[in-house]
């Protein structure tokens, strides 16, 4: 059930997934790390500093809930390619076109069930 050699190179994709999730946990890791500057509005600080560093904190936020679902996109293809399902559907068993896991390498629904 896994795409043929000439289809997709397994080996190049699971070396992409590795540097793309070590990219995607160092810049967690980074959005995680205590803010450097002072915590909070200090005293002397305008109100405007204090207003746009909470806007800053959330948008970050946002940022971290997306990193963390493209980790475990990424997390669960590095999966499938250790159980041997790499290219195939979670959904319904399908074989994902190579074309797509060539564009998409951490796909693990075909075309028809992530448009669900
Ligand atoms: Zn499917």
């Amino acid at each position: 059930m896994v795409p043929e050699p000439e289809q997709v190179d397994l080996a190049e994709v699971e070396a992409d997934l590795r540097a793309r999730l070590g990219e995607v946990r160092a810049r967690l890791a980074a959005l995680k790390a205590p803010p450097e500057r002072g915590s909070g509005i200090g005293f002397g600080k305008r109100i405007g500093d204090g207003t746009t560093e909470a806007i800053g904190r959330l948008t970050d936020v946002g940022v971290a809930d997306r990193l963390e679902a493209i980790e475990a996109r990424l997390q669960r293809a590095l999966a499938k390619l250790a159980e041997g399902s790499y290219g195939v559907c979670d959904e319904c068993g399908a074989r994902i076109p190579a074309g797509r896991l060539r564009s998409v390498p951490e796909s693990a629904l075909c075309v028809s069930c992530a448009g669900r």
